[in-house]
Order: structure tokens, then sequence, then C-alpha cells
């Protein structure tokens, strides 16, 4: 606290730690401090005490009030008016919160046991019908989590007291020696196992009875998940600090991703449903009408408007009875239908004698003897259009790939040999 006392009217300093002009601009000093941050963070063997100070510096520099306060009147006004400290901040914060919680250096970095840690989240993937999504549910859940001891709170005595491990005097860490000959010896580092390399141990007449010491116990929770309407596929919900407590630890979410199970009627595109509905063709031509259970039970009625005809794979619309959208449940998606039309495999030369008594007339039936005269006869053959193009794609892939063996065969079987 009393280490260094700058004079009354020191107001440099601060741009002096972060090597900036008085007169930087608010981006100048982003960067300042990014640099010297990142280059003296004590997770990358920085000087914590500069990591500090650079956190000081730009905490307050950083805020047009602050910064006032400290051009005019220096560092001891800011102390006063914040009730000692200078603001006082966790360095880590300032560091975390100016990188949006993303570590710089890619990937955790560990801060030992310098502060609290943050423990795992814990993940758990959750099952849905498109019904739930639709309808909206909650689902009661019940987990095993560890928590901090109600007894000795975390402590894992009876006295609150730990002592230093004696199998590695506190430090976590044992070193043993080993002679690998005459005037050779390794030095080789392992977590004690007396402490489980925490540096501290619990005598037996002191050890908590209700966890044994281990600080923590198991504890049964039951979570109501609630399942909104609208909400989709791999949508999270988090229950913030309900993952495993552990002491000196900040405790992990419990994250539920929904998964929706397949449904056997419905696709589903974002606030959309897609529907497959299978025609006659009498039904195509002369019309139709179905119900349609929709995903919260309602019948709904579909037919064709008077007169309308469905060509095959055509889509219909209906409005409003899609998804729900979620947060607004009132407003929803469309109701897509594809129409497939089964025709069928052959008619009678009557039936087609009828059906051309009511439909277009055959453009081919007026050729006249001498046009077809002029022209040569075929045959149509029945085809699997995808079995013939797999096929024939095989065929090709297969020459190609002779082709490469005489051409690089020999280097490959070298590659295999070794
Ligand atoms: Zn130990
Ligand atoms: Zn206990």
């Amino acid at each position: 606290m009393f280490g260094r006392a700058p004079k009354k009217s020191d107001n440099k300093r601060y741009y002096e730690i972060l090597g900036v002009s008085k007169d930087s601009s608010q981006d100048e000093l982003k960067r300042a401090y990014r640099k010297a941050a990142i280059k003296n963070h004590p997770d990358k063997g920085g000087d914590p005490e500069k990591f500090k100070e650079l956190a000081q510096a730009y905490e307050v520099l950083s805020d047009p009030e602050k910064r006032e306060i400290y051009d005019q009147y220096g560092e001891d006004a800011l102390k006063e008016g914040m009730g000692g400290g200078g603001g006082g901040h966790d360095p880590f914060d300032i560091f975390q919160s100016f990188f949006g919680g993303g570590s710089p250096f890619g990937g955790g970095s560990s801060r030992g046991g310098r502060r609290q840690k943050r423990g795992e989240d814990v993940i758990h993937p959750l099952k849905v019908s498109l019904e739930d999504l639709y309808s909206g549910t909650s689902k009661k859940l019940s987990l095993s989590r560890n928590v901090i001891c109600s007894k000795c709170k975390g402590k894992g005595s009876k006295s609150g007291a730990s002592m230093r491990c004696p199998g590695c005097q506190g430090s976590g860490i044992k070193v043993s020696i080993r002679q690998l000959g005459p005037g050779m010896i390794q030095q080789m580092q392992h977590p004690c196992n007396q402490c489980k390399g925490t540096g501290e141990t619990i005598s037996d007449k002191d050890r908590c009875p209700q966890c044994k010491g281990e600080k923590v116990v198991q504890e049964k929770k039951v979570l109501e998940v609630h399942v909104e309407k609208g909400m989709q596929n791999s949508q999270k919900i988090t229950f913030p600090g309900e993952a495993d407590e552990s002491p000196d630890c900040i405790t992990g979410d419990i994250v539920f991703v929904l998964q929706q199970k397949e449904h056997p009627k419905f696709k589903r595109k974002g606030d959309d449903l897609f529907l497959e509905h299978t025609l006659s063709l009498t039904e195509a031509l002369c019309g139709f009408q179905f119900v349609l259970t929709h995903l919260d039970g309602r019948q709904l009625l579909i037919k064709s408007n008077p007169g309308e005809v469905i060509k095959p794979d055509q889509f219909k619309a209906i409005n409003d009875e899609g998804m729900p959208m979620y947060q607004r449940p009132f407003m929803r998606g469309k109701l897509y239908i594809h129409f497939t039309v089964e025709f069928p495999d052959s008619l009678s030369v009557e039936h087609c004698k009828s059906l051309e008594a009511v439909l277009p007339s055959r453009a081919a039936a007026q050729l006249t003897d001498m046009e077809l005269d002029e022209c040569e006869e075929t045959t149509l053959h029945d085809v699997n259009i995808e079995d013939e193009m797999r096929r024939k794609q095989q065929a090709a892939q297969e020459a190609y790939e002779e082709d490469d063996e005489s051409l690089g065969g020999a280097q490959r079987v070298q590659c295999a040999q070794q």
C-alpha cells in the first residue's frame, strides 16, 4: 500500500507506462495497451508488477472521466475518489475484458493458483421432438454434481485449517534425484502424491466427517429445462454456475444442447415446415382434399381450389402454419407442401379414348402420312436413370485408376512398404 508514493502533481506516469503521449487518442491507447499487456502477461513470463501497472494505467486513461481527473489532479485524486486502491481492479479482469473473454494467446492460459480458476462447463445433449419445439415444453432432469461441503465450507477440515503438506513443504511438487552413473544425476519433478499436488494436507483427526476431507460432496439436483416455442436444433440452454463446485474455483455452467429428433412427416428449415404429399393423377387433375394433423394436434383441412390442376413437383404454401418464431411465438413461418403425382402405369385403349374426349388432343396424331414417311422408326426402352448414371461414373473412375496405376503405381507400392 505504501510502496511507491507518487507526487501529488504526478499526472504523467500512466502515459509513460503505456508509452503514449498525453494527447493520444483512445485508439492509440488501446493499441499501446494491447501490445504491452500481451508482452508483459505473467503467463508468458512477463513481470506481474509491470502487468498490473499497465492494467491500472489503461483502466484510468480509457475512461474519459477518470482520465480528466488524472490529467488535472494526478493519481492521488483518483485514489481518494475511489476509496483508496486507485481502482484496484484485478489486472487479469481488465485484460480479459479487453480481449472480450478470449485469450489472445490462443488456447487456455493456465494461471496456476494465482487466482480463481473457472470450473469447466458441463454439456448435456437434450433430445427433443419437433412437437416439443413447436409447442414448447419443460423437462425435468436429475443430475448429480459436486457441491462444496456444507459442514466444512470447502475447507476439508473441522478446524478450517490445513497444514502444509510435509511431503512437498507446500509446493505441491516433489523432486526426486536419480543417480544415472558415477557423477551423473537426473532431477525429476512430479506432483506430490501425498497432497495430490495441492500443497496442503489435513490431519486425520481434523478431517471433516461429512466429506472425509475431500471438500466437496455429491448432490442430486433436479433441473427444469424450459424448451421455448420455436427453439432451434443445437440451440443451447444454459444454467449458469450449476456445474461441479470446487473450492477456489468459479463454478462453470450446465449447458443443454437441443437435438431435434427426425420427424416422420415434417421437415423444418428455419421457421418454415415442409411436408411431402402424394396425389393420384385423378386428384391432381380433378381436385383433392385431405386432413393433416399438425404438430399441436390440430386437424387442418387441406384442399385444392375448384378447377385447379396440381403439376408434379409443384409446391404450395399455407401462411402462418410453419414453426412459431423463437421469442415471438405469435409469428409463424410457412407450411410448404411439395406434391408428387402418381401416374397410372398403363391405360387401356378405351380409357385413352375417354381421356382424349376431355383432354387436349394429341399433336402427334396430326402428322400426315407424308411427314411420317420421312422419319426413322425408334424404340423407347425403360431405364433406371440413377442406376445407369452411377454405373457410368464407376466405369469412368476405374478407367482413371488404371491410368493412374500405369503412371504412379511403382511409387505407391514403395510408400505402402514404409
Ligand atoms: Zn504434498
Ligand atoms: Zn467437509
